[in-house]
């Protein structure tokens, strides 16, 4: 099965370095690819350039051999929309791999708004990882699809190469990359927040106010 954990980075912090390996070893799979996004169409834009977040990204993954880098969508001009991006994907394992896409609830709350939505599960199963927060509104697109599509086993994602949805509820470390930039710009230290080697690497490139 094929992982693949996408998100701005921007910049990358030990919460999600800490849900990678949780979803590897719970997903079972040797390795989770992390995904930075290029433009990303449904929020504004980050503070850092995607080579930068590639960079500080790299140094985070670097001696952990469970943890990869997809930087496809960083090489396409303007947005990178998810279906587009599991099409290739898709493309490249062949028709009956499984292939799983991981998002947080806040994310899937608004998947009925992304480009394509309903081709996605034609593509790609989707792990909703429960964070805090108000959760899918009750009768609400997401709602009724995850309803429609639920499986209850990790096993059910190895059954199929696509189309079912599965809801995990690791343990979640308190850190949001908005956080992180917010102490930088303050002059507060983000320390332990994110892997020493990319707070220095901020530091020496002088990203995010520091
Ligand atoms: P921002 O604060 O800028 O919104 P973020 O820290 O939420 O950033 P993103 O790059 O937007 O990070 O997140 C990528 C993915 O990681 C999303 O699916 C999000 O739900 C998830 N995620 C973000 N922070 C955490 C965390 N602390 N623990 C687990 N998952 C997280």
């Amino acid at each position: 099965m094929h992982v693949i954990y996408g998100g701005t980075f921007d910049p990358i912090h030990h919460g999600h370095l800490r849900l990678a390996v949780e979803l590897r070893e719970r997903l079972g799979v040797p390795e989770v690819s992390l995904m930075p996004c290029h433009v990303p169409p449904h929020r504004d834009q980050p503070g850092a350039t995607s080579e930068q977040r590639v960079a500080l990204l790299k140094l985070a993954i670097a001696d952990e051999p469970g943890l990869a880098l997809d930087d496809r969508e960083l090489g396409r001009d303007g947005a990178s929309y998810t279906a587009e991006t599991l099409r290739q994907v898709r493309a490249e394992l062949g028709p009956h791999e499984p292939l799983t896409m991981v998002l947080g609830t806040d994310s899937f709350a608004g998947f009925d708004r992304w480009q394509e939505w309903q081709r996605i599960p034609e593509l790609a199963h989707i792990v909703v990882v429960r964070r805090p927060g108000p959760g899918l509104a009750p009768g609400s697109v997401p709602e009724r699809l995850l309803q429609e599509r639920r499986v209850d086993s990790v096993e059910a994602l190895y059954g199929a190469p696509c189309g079912h949805i599965l809801e995990l509820d690791p343990p979640l470390l308190d850190i949001s990359a908005t956080g992180v930039r917010e102490r930088i710009l303050s002059g507060r230290s983000p320390r332990y927040l994110l892997p020493d080697s990319v707070w220095q690497e901020i530091r020496h490139r002088r990203l995010y106010g520091a």
